[in-house]
């Protein structure tokens, strides 16, 4: 079995250089995920000199663990759209998430992007028919025709016109058309400061600098945008997910929308696999992912699957389910918060800026402000989300959290975690994530230390995967 995504493998990419001089740019993009390149996409044509650096590999973010889905059924985001705002607000999430689905495939089509772009109906489902009936006479009162079904104990409404994909092939896809109409790609280049100059930024690392007109951050969690105070704004929510080659493909999706969801969508390739997504949880509540992928194994068996791959995801959820995408201050762009629709949303993003930098009108630049006046904000969830598990995994290092050749020491005065490998070799890595100072805990099913306050994910030997964190965790004597 493999413990890690099913996009991930067997990828092969050209590699970009890491930036090593400083350089002048007319827009920066911070970031090389779905956001990241949607938004190069649209501005390759522009005139404008545009620059995308990545801190890690292009596309081995949040965009290569997704379940990619391609979806305007999305949980009961209308119902909640119009608790939490309005009805009309709701309709507008709804036509911003038709386009979205329109762009992708208008780009599958013009560019001939193999990418396993297929239709697949959508439907959500629950034991609880009355939990959909507010979604399902919001969407007939859109103009949606909706399907229902019934299996087992479950009830379900369906729509049409939705798909699933490839993520990464579509994202490299977007690379080599970009790179072909002049944008410069970089790798292993970071961006840990944002400074506002004269007519525009100054944002770069330790060795470099880059001087840009305009910064757009398609960084997934961006922490560094003091005082944005998006921990106010927003939790971080792990899903576990499996791949089951199977020998028959269904044409949908579907998606519970009771908590912990199951998801799930079917991949037509050389090879056909079942996906299935379970176990949800806030990141910051449960820490033991080896019991969660456990529980994942035992419901696939019930199903007689047995899966091929297996890995974990987390994605930002914002308080009042809208997405921020937009000018977050003079030349200053955010995208961001996508609540677990991001293969839709990273695309919108990618247009709403892109047209925002060339001024062009877009309907939903209002819609998804960054600076939209929020209805509430979370300090209680925040500061509990932060500080328990610091607290909680320091103060027990609860043993059952992990295996036998996990263990915790001081070497010169440092708290250190080791972990030996099948050969009996020692991989020693410092316990903190350096965003935050919190103490990382052992996914022994993926081999990564992950932090459980905001999401930083590390390898075995302490290199970064996934952010916040900016910096490794390698240990040197
Ligand atoms: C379990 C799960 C299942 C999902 N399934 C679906 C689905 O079926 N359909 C759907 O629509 N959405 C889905 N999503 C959501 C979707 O996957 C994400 O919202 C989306 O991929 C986020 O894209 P992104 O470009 O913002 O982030 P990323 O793909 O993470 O890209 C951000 C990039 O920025 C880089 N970066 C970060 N900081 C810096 C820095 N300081 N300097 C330089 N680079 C930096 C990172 O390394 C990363 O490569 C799912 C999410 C989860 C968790």
């Amino acid at each position: 079995m493999k413990k890690y995504s099913l996009w991930l493998d067997g990828i092969s990419e050209e590699k970009e250089p890491i930036l090593k001089e400083d350089i002048d740019c007319d827009v920066l993009i911070v970031g090389g995920g779905m956001t990241g390149l949607s938004t190069a996409y649209h501005l390759r044509n522009s005139n404008l000199k545009v620059v995308v650096v990545e801190k890690n590999e292009i596309g081995r973010g949040i965009s290569a663990r997704t379940t990619g889905k391609i979806t305007y059924l999305q949980d009961t985001i209308y119902s909640d759209l119009t608790n939490f705002y309005s009805e009309s607000i709701a309709k507008k999430y709804y036509y911003s998430q038709r386009d979205a689905i329109e762009i992708i495939c208008d780009i599958v089509a013009k560019e001939g992007i193999d990418c396993n772009l297929r239709r697949a109906s959508s439907y959500i489902f629950s034991k609880k028919k009355e939990k959909l009936m507010g979604e399902k006479k919001l969407l007939k009162q859109f103009g949606e025709f909706i399907k229902e079904a019934n299996q087992d104990e479950y009830y379900a409404i369906g729509v049409d016109d939705t798909y699933v994909f490839h993520p990464i092939k579509y994202i490299q896809a977007l690379k080599s058309i970009c790179k072909k109409d002049g944008i410069k790609f970089y790798e292993h280049t970071d961006i840990n400061f944002v400074r506002m100059e004269d007519n525009g930024y100054i944002c770069g690392n330790e060795f470099i600098k880059i001087k840009t007109k305009r910064v757009v951050f398609a960084c997934h969690y961006p922490y560094f945008l003091f005082p944005f105070l998006m921990p106010l704004k927003c939790t971080l929510e792990k899903s576990y997910i499996s791949a089951t080659p199977v020998k028959k493909i269904e044409s949908y999706s579907a998606i519970s929308v009771e908590k912990p969801v199951i998801s799930l969508r079917y991949h037509q390739a050389e090879k056909n696999y079942l996906i299935y997504l379970t176990g949800s949880h806030p990141l910051y509540t449960e820490y033991d992912d080896q019991k969660h992928f456990e529980d994942l194994n035992k419901k696939l068996k019930r199903l007689e699957l047995e899966p091929k791959y297996l890995w974990s995801n987390h994605d930002i959820m914002t308080f009042d389910k809208l997405p921020f995408i937009g000018l977050l201050k003079k030349d200053l762009y955010l995208a961001t918060g996508y609540n677990t629709w991001g293969m839709t949303n990273s695309n919108l993003a990618g247009k709403i800026i892109s047209d925002m930098i060339m001024d062009i009108y877009n309907p939903y630049e209002s819609l998804f402000s960054p600076t939209r006046k929020l209805k509430k904000l979370s300090l209680p969830e925040t500061v509990y989300g932060g500080i328990k598990p610091m607290i909680e995994n320091k103060v027990w290092k609860n043993k059952d959290w992990y295996p036998d050749n996990v263990y915790f020491e001081r070497r010169n005065g440092k708290n250190v975690a080791v972990y030996v490998d099948k050969l009996k070799k020692e991989h020693v890595v410092y316990n903190t994530c350096p965003h935050f100072k919190c103490s990382l805990l052992f996914n022994s099913v993926e081999k990564t230390w992950d932090c459980p306050c905001h999401g930083s994910r590390f390898d075995l030997d302490g290199k970064v995967i996934i952010g916040p964190s900016n910096y490794d965790i390698t240990y040197h004597d």
